[in-house]
């Protein structure tokens, strides 16, 4: 039986109340204002009821707890469905030295150290993200030790490893010294050619994945040349594609070069990462595909930034970093006037995680509403997963992932990186 976890702050002081509830209780929150994801304005003075795990009723006013009923008052605050980051790494964090991790680092490490990653995301809101690309296939453990309850963290959707061909952005073995490494294989997520690229997508099926990440062009962080060449042919993307969806599983594209995004969205993919160079013709293809485009903002600027340390990079990605870097921005604001379809991600990770709800903030710049950035990370986010039917809006039926903050966040959309209160399934972590 899982109990109440009311956390103070972010420095993982977490204890377990002493005064518990199990998520079989009822919970009603007075929320000041109520955005629920569905309507164009919110709604004042209502209470949301929880019973168990799910929403049982939004009434109107503020309704009073019957004997054995649990209150929580946000009468002053912003009540909001959980946030959904689709772009994570969630079992690593790029920090000084971090490149020399892969020599020094077993799965127990990577595993233990994404233990606090988790917990730090999920109470900065994010009550549920996806994965989109590990080590070990730590994020799938992960994963399910969170769904066991053994270890607290948002609900996560993951796609394992990445899928790369060889010296691709996710060839792991990029930068190594020959006989360093076995060549990698597609077991570890290097392909060539279509029969190889059906087998990677069915070891991920087997692997316990539940979605498919590509890197379909170059990118910023891997030692390799170009930041934006077409790394997969057609016909490998069409097998990824095709296969994928056999076994039910989505296809998520890190792009920066036009040829190679051009290439997956007409082989079917669900979702553009990154999208650096998007232009006029891809906005156009992608409305026609009905492409999602997710921009990670927050790691295009972490990168940037970090360019300028002398060291921080590899001396072969720092030129790509500070190339790549600032321009996601400006794309995602020609995105968003072509009116392609825009998810909520951040490339935590990158970035540090717990920051992920900086990228509201670059949405709102890049020209998004306040309630149209807060969608994107709710219920378009949830649209892209495939899990409308459960999370993504505040309404009767869905689970029970709530977010609040003490202020109105249509007013200021930064107030979204201090939530005060966060609910996962029915459980309280923090209030
Ligand atoms: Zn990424």
């Amino acid at each position: 039986m899982r109990k109440t976890i009311i956390s103070a702050l972010a420095a993982s002081l977490v204890w377990f109340a002493s005064t518990t509830h199990a998520n079989t209780d009822t919970v009603l929150i007075h929320a000041g204002m109520l955005i629920d994801g569905t309507t164009a304005s919110p709604r004042e003075r209502v209470t949301v009821r929880i019973e168990g795990n799910t929403i049982a009723a939004i009434e109107n006013g503020f309704q009073q707890p019957q004997a054995g009923e649990i209150l929580v008052d946000l009468t002053s605050g912003t009540l909001m469905p959980g946030f959904i980051d689709m772009h994570t790494h969630i079992t690593s964090q790029m920090e000084p030295g971090s490149y020399m991790y892969r020599y020094t680092q077993n799965a127990a490490d990577v595993a233990y150290r994404s233990v606090g990653f988790a917990e730090t995301t999920l109470l900065a809101g994010f009550t549920t993200i996806r994965d989109l690309g590990d080590s070990f296939n730590t994020s799938i453990a992960l994963r399910n030790a969170i769904n066991k309850g053994n270890i607290t963290g948002p609900r996560i959707y993951t796609a394992g490893k990445s899928l790369a061909t060889t010296g691709g952005h996710a060839d792991p073995s990029n930068g190594h010294r020959h006989g360093l490494l076995d060549t990698p294989t597609p077991t570890e997520g290097v392909v060539n050619g279509p029969i190889e690229a059906r087998q990677a997508v069915r070891q991920r099926y087997k692997d316990g994945s539940d979605l498919i990440k590509i890197t379909a062009t170059g990118g910023v962080l891997s030692m390799a040349a170009s930041g934006d060449n077409p790394q997969f042919m057609m016909d490998e993307l069409e097998a990824i594609v095709a296969t994928a969806r056999d076994y039910g599983m989505r296809v998520a594209v890190h792009a920066h070069g036009k040829e190679g995004m051009m290439r997956a969205i007409k082989a079917g993919v669900d979702s553009i990462e990154h999208g650096t160079y998007m232009d006029d013709e891809v906005f156009a293809l992608m409305r026609e595909h009905n492409t999602w485009y997710v921009p990670t903002i927050l790691a295009g600027k972490t990168v940037a930034e970090r360019a300028d340390i002398d060291g921080y990079f590899p001396e072969q990605v720092r030129p790509k970093a500070r190339t790549i870097g600032p321009l996601i921005q400006g794309t995602l604001s020609r995105a968003y006037d072509a009116g392609v379809k825009i998810a909520f991600g951040t490339d935590s990770g990158v970035s540090y995680h717990g920051d992920n709800g900086k990228e509201f903030v670059y949405l709102v710049e890049a020209g998004l509403t306040e309630l149209e950035a807060i969608r994107a990370a709710t219920s378009s986010a949830a649209e892209l997963l495939g899990a409308s039917e459960i999370l993504g809006t505040v309404e009767v039926g869905k689970l029970a992932d709530l977010v609040g903050v003490d202020a109105n966040p249509l007013h200021d959309i930064s107030v979204l990186g201090n939530v005060s209160f966060v609910m996962k399934d029915g459980v309280i972590y923090k209030q």
